[in-house]
This record gives C-alpha cells, structure tokens and sequence, in this order.
C-alpha cells in the first residue's frame, strides 16, 4: 500500500518569497518601475499608519498613477488571491492602514488632482490623494471651503477622509464627511467600476453612499469624490469660558444645545490638557481653571453677536467662572492654536501617547472623566482629556512609554476601557477615527454575534472573496470569543475559576 502524500513543509519564508515574486511579475506588467516598490528600505515607510506601535511589513507597495491601472492591479491581485490595503496619508489613528505581511499597499498618493471647482453647484470634484485643506484652498477664490477639518488636514486625504467618515471641530454645525460628499467612484477588488451617490439630491435605486462612507478601505478603493462646497462665513468669534470642575463644563455644553444653539465649534479640555498646550503654543489658556471650553459662533456679523450674547448667558448660568471672547482674528486663531496642537503637546510631555476616540451622550461627560480619573490610579498612567464636546466625541490622551512593554499593555487596557465605559454610558467605540486593528476587540462589547454577521454580509457584497484589507473594524466570531475568555476588566479576570495556560 502507498503511503499517503505528505506535501513538503515549505518555510514560511520561502511561501513569502514565492508570492511576492508573483505579485511582482503581475504588477510590473501594469506600473512603471517606479511605481513598484519592494526594497525592505522603500516599504518600511509603509509599515504603520499613525497608530505606530502596530506595524507590519508587506509584500510590496503599488503607487498607480490611473484608474485604469488601479482596475488591473485589483484584478491581479484577485487573480493570485493577494490582500490589498489601501492607503491615503497614513495619518489614520487606528491601524486601518496598516499593511497584511502577505499583501500589498495600494497607496492613492499620485491621485492628487483636482479635477473641477463648480462655483455655481458649489461643489468639487477631486482625487481621492487630494489633502484635505487643498480642497479649502482651491475653492477660496469663490469665497468658498469644504467644510469637515479633521486636526490633520494638512495632510490626511479625502479618501482617507471618505474610507473613516472623518470629522473636526465644525462638523458640529456643519456635518461629518458623510454629510459633505455627493458622489463617490471606486474600485472593486476584482477591478469594476462603480459609482455611489449623484450629483443631484437623491439618486435612482438604493442610495449605498452612506454605506460605502466609513467603511474603512474594506469595500472598494476610492478613485474620484465629488464634494460640498459652502460659502466661507463672513464673521467668527470664539469664547473660552473657565469652569472650576469638569462635571460643570460637561453640563454647559449639554445647556448651549438645549438652548437651541449649535455653535460653529465645541471644544474643552480639561486642566492637565491645557497645562500641556499652553507651555507649547502659549494659546493664552486659563490655567486656574480644571476645564476650559472654546466655543465658535459664525455668520453674519450680526448673527454672530447675537450668538455670541445668548451663549454668554447659558455659560454664565452653567457656572463659568472666566468668559472671554476673541477680539480680533488673530486672537481667534491663537485660541484655537491651543486646541488644534493638543496631540502634538502630548507629545512634548510623554515619549508616547495612545488617542482614543469614544463617544458618549453629552450629559455623561462628567461622569467619564470622574471615571477616567479612577483608572488613572489603576492603571498607573497619566491621561490628558481633549474632545469635541458638542458631539460628545472624547479623545483622552493616554500617556505611557512605548520602550516598556508592561505601560504599553498598561496604556491598551486603559484604553479598552474608557471605550466600554462609553458603551455604558450609551455611547460608542468609535466617534471619527475608525475601528481597524485598535478597537476591533471592543467592537465584540458594542455589537451582538447577529450584528457582527450583518455587517460581514454587507462586506461580502462588496468584497465577496474577502481580499480587500481583510483583517480590520469587523471582528471575526472567533476573535470576540477568544476575546470574551482574556478580557481583564478594572482588574477582575472573568471565570477566574477556568485554568488558563
Ligand atoms: C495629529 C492628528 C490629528 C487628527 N485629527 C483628526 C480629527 O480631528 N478628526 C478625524 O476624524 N481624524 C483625525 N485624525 C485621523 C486621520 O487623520 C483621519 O482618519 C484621516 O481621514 C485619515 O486620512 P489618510 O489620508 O491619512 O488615510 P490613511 O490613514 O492612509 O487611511 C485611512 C483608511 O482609509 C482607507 N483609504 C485611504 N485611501 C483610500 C482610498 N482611496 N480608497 C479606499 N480606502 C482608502 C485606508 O485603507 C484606511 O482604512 C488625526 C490624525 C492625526 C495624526
């Protein structure tokens, strides 16, 4: 009798090489050799996104400069069964762009055109490489500007902006990505066209853009977008209101929005926030204070001094100790300079800092920095507390030392946390910067397995053999019971009868 075949075991390094030799051979038939990267030294850059302590090398970097190539690259790739991560500027906070080892990055940055200013429908129409900020700038001359401004808007692009429905400090008023966009061109991972959303008010059929915005890179790459222009305000003004305890500036935000008002922009920070940014930007921040509020009226002028008068009130009645309001342009800006340079402050302070990125009801705001308060004692890390208060979206700043393994699982935990106490509270895991690799753990505590499975469905439509950055925002059910066994929660390990090995 013969003996049954035993494939050889081939090394993991040897199966690595021989894909990547595919993929290369595949790719160059498509891209010039300079848009084909897979020297160690020229994809190392593209190791991480902007949650930097997780990182991966891949295969091979593609930099397309057409649609038509971006059509046969996804076709290769579906072909040789390949993962493909798309990637805009890399500033994503959670890890959804980082690469698969045994995949490829397709980097839209050669897409930087701006291909129409439409005065008159006030709208733009762009390349998904586009910076966010150009789109502001190349509108201006129409005395118009693309309203969502993430904090990185100098660099992160629209795609990026389109793949996390990303938002800033005027997306209180003026709406998140997804309520700027009208239409969207993408990509398929087998290399079709398709096209979401109109350039009119409603579109024939089922209107898929509010789907496809946020989804993360996992369901098409984006190749064109068609945007919302508005008219740039003629008058701003911003008061920054003191408050004497964090639970009092929690409510008064909660007390401007029942008053009926939606400033321009919302924001506070608490004590060690502003101590941190003033000794960086010198913002004019009062360092009495255990929270400080910036609030943003704009309009006419008239509407704005109007604004200005009623939100003094609620502030006053809401218990603000200090209220100043901005005099000139200059001291608008420089009191927002503060706000706008919190992660780079954090920086100057902590060799690392971890951004989470909750959202709660805005009554609760005092209620998460109380309990944020208590696992700093816990965890023995220090946690600085900026957010876009208007729409309750937290960004705690945990701070720890990445060279220490122990505060880096420490700082992780932490974090894990704050974003199921957001859960309690009402809220969710994720207020504009996505799921990816970060959170997609907690996204076993926010959604149900049913849920779970739903949104994998939706990603099969799409993305039926599962190419498309494969490993991100949707937890597997696998993961999430493997997740239920290991998580530690405020120190109390579940089941701690169950051997563990
Ligand atoms: C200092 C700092 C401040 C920040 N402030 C904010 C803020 O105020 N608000 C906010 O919302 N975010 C903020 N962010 C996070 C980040 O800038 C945004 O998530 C941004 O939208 C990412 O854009 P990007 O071009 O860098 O995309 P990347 O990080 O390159 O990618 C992000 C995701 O988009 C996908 N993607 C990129 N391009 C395409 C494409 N063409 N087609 C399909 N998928 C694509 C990727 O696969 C990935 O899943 C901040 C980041 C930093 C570093």
């Amino acid at each position: 009798m013969n003996a049954p075949y035993v494939p050889p075991e081939v090394p993991q390094d040897a199966l690595l090489a021989e894909r990547r030799q595919a993929l290369l051979q595949a790719l160059g038939a498509i891209l010039p050799a300079a848009c084909l990267l897979h020297e160690r030294e020229d994809t190392t850059p593209y190791e991480c996104d902007g949650l930097a302590a997780h990182r991966r090398i891949p295969l091979a970097v593609a930099l397309p400069e057409t649609e038509s190539q971006v059509q046969r690259i996804l076709h290769a790739c579906h072909e040789l069964g390949i993962a493909v991560v798309p990637r805009g500027a890399g500033t994503g906070l959670a890890g959804s762009a980082m690469p698969i080892a045994d995949g490829l990055v397709l980097s839209l940055a050669k897409f930087k055109k701006i291909l129409n200013v439409d005065p008159y429908a006030r709208t733009a129409t762009v390349q998904p490489g586009v910076r966010n900020i150009a789109i502001s700038e190349a509108a201006a001359t129409y005395g118009l500007y693309y309203a969502p401004d993430p904090s990185s808007q100098i660099a992160c692009t629209i795609g990026g902006n389109v793949a996390e429905n990303s938002g800033g400090v005027h997306c209180l008023k003026y709406g998140l990505t997804v309520h700027n966009i009208l239409r969207v061109r993408a990509v398929t991972m087998t290399g079709e066209i398709v096209e979401f959303g109109s350039l009119g008010p409603d579109v024939a059929g089922l209107d898929l853009l509010g789907v496809f915005i946020g989804s993360e890179g996992m369901f098409a790459v984006v190749t064109e977008v068609t945007v919302k222009l508005i008219p740039k305000p003629q008058a701003a003004q911003v008061i920054m209101a003191s408050f004497d305890d964090v639970e009092k500036g929690g409510n008064a935000v909660a007390a401007i929005i029942a008053a009926g008002i939606i400033p321009a922009g919302l924001e506070m920070m608490d004590k060690p926030a502003t101590r941190a940014v003033e000794e960086f930007v010198h913002a004019g921040y009062d360092l009495e204070a255990q929270a400080i509020l910036l609030c943003e009226s704009d309009g006419t002028p008239e509407e704005v001094a109007e604004e200005i008068m009623r939100t003094s009130q609620v502030l006053k009645a809401s218990g603000a100790t200090r209220i100043q309001v901005s005099r000139s342009e200059s001291e608008r800006l420089k009191f927002w300079s503060g706000r706008k340079n919190a992660f780079p402050a954090a920086g100057r302070i902590s060799p690392d800092y971890y951004c989470m990125d909750g959202t709660i009801p805005r009554r609760h705001i005092g209620t998460l920095l109380r309990r944020i308060g208590e696992m700093e004692q816990r965890y023995r890390l220090r946690c600085i507390n900026v957010f876009h208060a208007g729409d309750g979206n937290m960004h705690p700043l945990i701070l720890f030392n990445g060279n220490d393994a122990d505060e880096w699982h420490r700082a992780e935990a932490f974090g894990a946390e704050i974003l199921e106490t957001c859960v309690e509270l009402g809220g969710t895991i994720t207020g504009e910067h996505g799921v990816g690799i970060e959170k997609i753990n907690s996204m076993c505590v926010q959604f149900s397995a049913a849920e779970r499975d739903a949104f994998f469905a939706v990603k099969r439509a799409f993305d039926p053999v599962g190419l498309l950055n494969p490993d991100k925002a949707i937890p597997t059910r696998a993961r999430c019971a493997e997740y239920g066994k290991m998580h530690v929660r405020g120190g109390l390990l579940p089941h701690p009868d169950l051997p563990r090995f």
